[in-house]
């Protein structure tokens, strides 16, 4: 895997784990804002649902036993044979018997000015009470907060009660009312109603653990398809390199090959002359270099046309292969019937004999297509002094000359001078 594959790796992991956590708690929050709406609604209709019974009970019950003469209509009802409860009383003993507070549901009905008979009880029991007979009125009717109760959070839920046009000479009136000028639309005490914010509700808590469940898999199969994908994109600019290397050597080899004779081209011959002759690759072993040319090539083109002659190049150049040592000879075609060889490592004898099996290599020559044609070639050579110093092109200078020698003595013969 590459470093830029590592570090991609590495930014989408952070990544990854920064959007899980985010996730996870929004994931969170959405189970306490669903669980606290939940506790409201649920208090908001207790609540209703007391005032709507005492309303009834008041409208239904208390005000036709009102006028009966033998029935009387107290909170202290539980001691009389002939009484029944007033609607307070009835709406605080509801409540009572709705709450469970082993499961933290308690309804508690409180006010600021609690009838006698209730004087410890009636009155608000907490700083939460005591906050919300400050805050409600007409305009907020409703107050609420989470409190930490115990080890649970609690939804305290407290609802206004107003003075009702049905109760209120009953409380101006009667002999327990702490306060004899209450108005209709007055604040007369409130609801308050504790439901713990279950993180256990089943609902809520398996609706939680699903969309866990389906997070962690997608992001599971997200980051191993990002996996996936960088492995591939890894692969495949492998593959691509290495194609990109194969052609390149090939295109290479194509630029420093001779399109006719497939031996090296000029172009390759210098690059490794200079290489072998001026630079670093110079052993302290005796070096020839060699320049042939065909003799009276344009006559033969003239005569036998110009793909003979073509033919004729390149079985020179195969016939002048096989008069080499091995493949340490380099071989090349430096002009159009021009060719030049290096021969490294290689004795004065070593050179004549080799210089003589070319000559007759080349001079054996013959074209399937003109079985006549004929072809000699002129050599000029020099066995270069390992102790000098010389640059190729003053070595070719010295073969080139040498190679004009050959031409002037009469052609199809080697001129071998020494390099001064
Ligand atoms: P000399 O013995 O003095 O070298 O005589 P020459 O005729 O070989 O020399 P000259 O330089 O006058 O002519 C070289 C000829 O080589 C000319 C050209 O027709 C021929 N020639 C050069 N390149 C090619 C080639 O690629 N294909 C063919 N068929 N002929 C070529
Ligand atoms: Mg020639
Ligand atoms: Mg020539």
């Amino acid at each position: 895997m590459t470093y830029s594959q590592t570090k991609a790796i590495a930014a989408f992991t952070l990544l990854f784990m920064l959007m899980a956590i985010v996730s996870l708690i929004a994931i969170k929050k959405l189970q306490y804002s669903a669980s606290t709406a939940l506790a409201a609604r649920t208090a908001s209709v207790l609540v209703s649902t007391i005032n709507q019974a005492r309303t009834s009970y008041s409208q239904n019950a208390v005000a036709k036993l009102r006028s009966h003469p033998d029935i009387s209509i107290e909170s202290q009802y539980h001691q009389k044979q002939y009484a029944v409860p007033n609607p307070a009383t009835f709406a605080i003993e509801l409540g009572e018997a709705i709450s469970a507070p082993e499961q933290g549901l308690i309804l508690h009905t409180f006010s600021n000015y609690p009838f006698t008979s209730r004087i410890t009880s009636g009155g608000p029991q907490d700083d939460f009470q005591k906050l919300a007979l400050a805050k409600l009125n007409s305009q907020s009717p409703v107050f609420e907060r989470v409190e930490m109760i115990g080890d649970k959070n609690v939804l305290r839920h407290a609802e206004a009660i107003f003075m009702e046009e049905s109760c209120v000479d009953c409380h101006n009136y009667h002999p327990a009312s702490p306060k004899k000028d209450w108005k209709v639309g007055d604040l007369r005490g409130a609801v308050d109603i504790s439901i713990p914010l279950s993180g256990d509700d089943e609902d809520i808590t398996k609706t939680v653990q699903y969309a866990y469940v389906i997070f962690i898999a997608f992001s599971m199969l997200g980051f191993i398809s990002m996996l996936i994908t960088l492995r591939r994109a890894g692969n495949l600019s492998n593959e691509l390199e290495v194609k990109v290397q194969q052609r390149t050597s090939a295109l290479n080899q194509l630029a420093r090959t001779d399109a006719l004779t497939l031996i090296a081209n000029r172009r390759h011959f210098e690059e490794y002359g200079k290489q072998i002759i001026d630079g670093d690759n110079r052993t302290n072993r005796p070096i020839a270099l060699l320049i042939y040319d065909l003799d009276h090539f344009k006559s033969v083109n003239d005569t036998y046309g110009h793909d003979a002659g073509d033919e004729c190049l390149r079985a020179v150049a195969s016939a002048v292969n096989n008069a080499l040592r091995d493949n340490n000879d380099f071989h090349a075609r430096i002009g159009g019937e021009e060719f030049a060889i290096i021969l490294p490592d290689v004795t004065k004898s070593e050179l004549e004999t080799i210089t003589t099996r070319i000559l007759n290599n080349v001079r054996n020559v013959s074209i399937a297509c003109n079985p006549s044609l004929q072809v000699a070639c002129s050599i000029g050579a020099t066995l270069i002094d390992t102790n000098n110093s010389v640059t190729l092109k003053e070595v070719m200078h010295i073969a080139d000359k040498a190679l004009y020698q050959a031409k002037q003595n009469g052609r199809n013969q080697a001129c071998i001078v020494s390099e001064k």
